[in-house]
């Protein structure tokens, strides 16, 4: 038994197209995709837990850490129990976790990070015009106002940014996010595969 999942964790602030590239990147053999924020979107908005998440999303704040961390724990074993991620031969890519200092040691335990994959832009503005067309066109409440998308920016930058630097530096690998969806996806297979080999 592997004890704990490799895997490579997808990090940027909203907007740099992590869920894009992290969703590219899965389809390549030996990797898994795991976006936190799907996980909570996948939820039945009539539970408790579906109403958190919308009560916290939709003001562009992190759901608490005890609830993500537990949920997101069953979700992975479901994952294995269904055969969707094999940890002794696959590689997570994990978008959106751990996404606060209090979540990275609290998986300190379970996580082997291979790389961390830090998607940047140069402006605030780039990202909250590509943000903007996102919402028009997958219809996210959390980003369709201008208030919370600037919410989810300043969260990133205080609660989110930070664990860079909670784990080993030479992991970090600076992948330039501008550009067409193809030529970012160059980029980080480039940045993938060298921790492969
Ligand atoms: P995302 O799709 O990654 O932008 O996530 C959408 C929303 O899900 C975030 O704004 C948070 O409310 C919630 N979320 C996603 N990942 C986490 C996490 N690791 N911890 C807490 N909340 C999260």
């Amino acid at each position: 038994m592997a004890d704990r999942y490799r895997c490579i964790l997808l990090f940027g602030a909203p907007g740099t197209g992590k869920g894009t590239q992290g969703q590219l990147l899965g389809e390549r053999d030996g990797f898994v995709h795991l976006a936190t924020g799907d996980i909570f979107r996948s939820l039945d908005k009539e539970t408790e837990l579906g109403r958190k998440f919308v009560h916290y999303s939709s003001r562009g704040e992190l759901v608490p850490n005890d609830l993500t961390i537990q949920l997101w724990q069953e979700y992975v074993k479901g994952m294995i129990a269904d055969g969707r991620y094999d940890p002794e031969s696959d590689i997570l890519l994990l978008d959106g976790m751990p996404r606060s200092l209090p979540q990275a040691e609290m998986l300190d335990g379970l996580l082997q990070p291979l790389a961390i994959i830090h998607l940047t832009v140069p402006n605030i503005d780039e990202m909250v015009k590509r943000m903007k067309l996102r919402a028009e066109k997958e219809g996210r409440h959390d980003d369709a106002d201008e208030n919370v998308i600037r919410n989810r920016f300043d969260v990133y930058n205080r609660e989110t940014a930070p664990v860079l630097g909670h784990f080993d530096k030479r992991l970090v690998i600076d992948i330039d996010a501008i550009g067409t969806i193809e030529e970012v996806f160059e980029r980080a297979v480039a940045a993938v595969d060298s921790v492969r080999v």
